[in-house]
């Protein structure tokens, strides 16, 4: 839910680079077969070495002091670009599927699925499916003091980390449709009541809704609709 990997790097910067990377054709690395996880670790343990007393530190900031906008924004723009480079590809695809590798995240599976469910019945213009392959972005498990958090690998490709404390310490499937929220294009709001998805720990770890309110809902749709339009169409002038 929460997210400062790209540290002191300005949003500014964040979006250049990703934006860079994409132009490179990066974006459509295959997920499901390489799995930079422990390189990625180690390199974001090294960037971010855990405070002293992270647990309490985690907590805090799981409440709202960290979230960072620029990078869910960058691994929306990866997410939406990978479709749009299918949809590209596939003219006649007639509904919009944001298709996910869960291989590396075994002990959400059932977290997961319940969160792409929740989702699919939430929203109308984009699907979630699983994937063995080929997949716009997975999910991996783990322990990092920051929490949970949507990421890009620096190369264009999102995924999501899910934090086994936090997941113990929240409603587990919360946290994964947060999450998966970011996916579809939200960003965080957690001084949000409990009644809304990306108000993530803000409401605290009493709060187990764990569905998009309406107006969560609306923007997904509304960012499906154009959001990807202006993808596709960026894919198809090939920039
Ligand atoms: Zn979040």
């Amino acid at each position: 839910m929460i997210s400062s990997r790209t540290g002191a790097r300005s949003a500014k910067t964040s979006r250049r680079l990703v934006a860079l990377a994409l132009g490179l054709g990066l974006a459509s690395a295959a997920l499901g077969t390489a799995s930079p996880a422990s390189a990625r670790t180690a390199a974001r343990t090294a960037a971010h070495p855990a405070p002293a007393g992270s647990t309490l530190a985690a907590s805090a900031r799981y409440a709202g002091s960290a979230e960072d906008a620029a990078n869910n924004k960058a691994f929306f723009d990866a997410v939406l670009k990978s479709v749009a480079e299918k949809q590209a590809a596939h003219p006649n695809l007639k509904s919009v599927t944001v298709y996910y590798n869960a291989s590396q995240a075994p002990s959400f599976r059932s977290q997961i699925s319940s969160a792409a469910s929740i989702w699919n019945s939430s929203v109308s213009n984009v699907k979630l499916q699983a994937t063995s392959s080929g997949a716009d972005f997975a999910y991996y498990e783990g322990s990092d003091p920051r929490g949970s958090y949507a990421s890009t690998d620096g190369h264009g490709s999102g995924y999501i980390f899910l934090d086994y404390a936090q997941n113990r310490q929240y409603d587990s499937i919360r946290v994964a449709a947060h999450e998966t929220g970011h996916v579809l294009g939200l960003p965080d709001h957690y001084s949000g009541p409990c009644s809304e998805l990306m108000s993530g720990g803000g409401p605290g770890p009493s709060c187990t809704n764990r569905y998009p309110d309406a107006t969560e809902r609306a923007r997904v749709d509304q960012l499906w609709a154009y959001g990807l339009a202006k993808a596709l169409a960026a894919v198809n002038t090939g920039r």
